[in-house]
């Protein structure tokens, strides 16, 4: 019998995993999920819906991990492979579970209301391995299995995320902090934007060389800025929060010219938790980017509360109908300018009527270039009544990447002026 669990590993089923027509995001969330309670998930394995590539899955995984889980292939239909492959390994045969059959007959009558008879293939969903215990699906017809095999726990799951989250939430973690012993797995993030992740290594060697062997520090490089992450993976919790206590501060500290927040929070909450806490508001004024400043600003719930609106000006029309931006801009500097994201600045806040305002104006590629603006080319502004503060980024990725980037940037240069606390 298996008393503690101190690494997973997690098989995910399914060809569309394999030729990317689907991304695995379910092993994302079971890693996080199992994260939490102190379990740590040493590898991820993909791999298809075919026979022997399961069987060495399970076979090499369970050699290295303690816990294994298993996502996708238990289907109705024959591509799915799964259940009757377990069954074989655990040396097991399928009998007809009646309180999953009762559920699939409920699912059908009440939930999907299909009328008819069940099909033959969705009665076999009741049909488990007499070797597993069941974990019931509430809102599907495949049941998650459970299975031990030399001191080893073997969890299967539906590869349907919804179902998937469920039961793991539900089910899989309640009862493995009941029933096992866990590992402490504690993690304390800060934010850093300015630097590149070599000088930001350079900068702390020293503090690298100080960590004792229990803390591992972790660049997380997103959005032209840098998450720095220690985590503690040890037995005991008290140890773990005492060695973090002493070390993030210096961490804090040794990257102190590029921090941004101590708090493991994205810009848009950042920003959003401070002008509520300041009761003040903002807009976006927006060519390039096409409203995705706006669109991640209200992706954080209660926006509404600090965040009026956006003007998408994309045609030079609307920059100069709704924001107000000088004809003789466009037509001297252009609307790739520093003037021009300063009147769209100036243009928002009368129009929009708020405390703050993000601009910006730029060729994101991969046509529009002139030998004076080449592709990159992107002026931004962040400004209040008292202040307006720009910057012109150059950068070198394709369209997708510089929009997320130019959108993230922009929402930097608000933090730096709502840093100064004016307007
Ligand atoms: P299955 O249990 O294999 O029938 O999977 C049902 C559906 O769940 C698939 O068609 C996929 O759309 C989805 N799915 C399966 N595995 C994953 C995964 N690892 N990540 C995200 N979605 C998945
Ligand atoms: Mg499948």
């Amino acid at each position: 019998m298996l008393t503690a669990i101190t690494t997973a590993s997690i098989i995910t089923i399914g060809d569309e995993l394999l030729i990317g027509q689907t991304v695995d995001t379910n092993s994302a969330f079971i890693a996080q999920e199992l994260n939490q309670i102190g379990i740590w998930v040493r590898r991820r394995v993909a791999v298809g819906d075919r026979y022997e590539d399961i069987r060495q899955a399970l076979d090499e995984e369970s050699r290295s991990a303690d816990l294994i889980l298993i996502t996708g292939g238990l289907g109705p239909t024959s591509d799915d492979i799964t259940k009757p492959l377990l069954c074989e390994y655990f040396g097991g045969k399928l009998v007809r579970n009646e309180s999953v059959l009762k559920h699939i007959e409920y699912l059908f009558k009440e939930v999907y209301r299909r009328p008819g008879p069940l099909l033959d293939r969705n009665i076999r969903q009741a049909d488990v391995p007499d070797v597993c215990e069941v974990l019931p699906n509430a809102i599907g017809t495949a049941p998650g299995m459970l299975f031990r095999k030399n001191g080893k726990l073997f969890i299967s799951l539906p590869g349907v995320p919804a179902e998937m989250k469920r039961l793991i939430t539900e089910q899989v973690i309640p009862r493995l902090v009941r029933e096992w012993t866990m590992a402490s797995i504690l993690h304390r993030t800060l934010l850093t934007a300015g630097a590149g992740e070599s000088i930001l290594a350079e900068a702390l060697t020293e503090f690298e060389a100080s960590l004792s062997n229990s803390l591992k520090l972790a660049y997380l490089p997103k959005f032209g800025m840098v998450k720095l992450r220690l985590t503690y993976i040890g037995p005991s919790e008290l140890e773990g929060n005492a060695l973090i206590e002493e070390a993030f501060p210096r961490l804090a500290a040794a990257v102190k010219t590029w921090l941004v927040t101590e708090d493991d929070i994205n810009l848009e909450v950042l920003i959003g938790n401070w002008l509520r806490e300041h009761k003040k508001t903002m807009g976006t004024a927006e060519s390039c980017t096409g409203g995705s400043i706006a669109s991640l600003l209200t992706s954080v719930p209660g926006s509404s509360e600090y965040f009026i609106g956006s003007v998408v000006s994309y045609a030079n029309r609307i920059k100069v109908e709704l924001l107000d931006v000088q004809q003789e801009t466009l037509l001297t500097v252009g609307a790739v300018s520093e003037k021009a994201v300063t009147e769209m600045i100036q243009g928002g806040l009368k129009r929009l009527g708020t405390d703050f305002m993000v601009s910006v104006s730029g060729i994101l590629g991969p046509g529009g270039a002139t030998p004076e603006k080449p592709v990159g080319t992107i002026w931004i502004a962040a400004g209040s009544k008292t202040r307006i503060i720009t910057r012109k980024l150059n950068l070198r990725f394709d369209r997708a990447r510089n929009t997320v980037i130019t959108t993230h940037q922009c929402l930097l240069l608000l933090w730096e002026l709502l840093q100064t606390n004016e307007g």
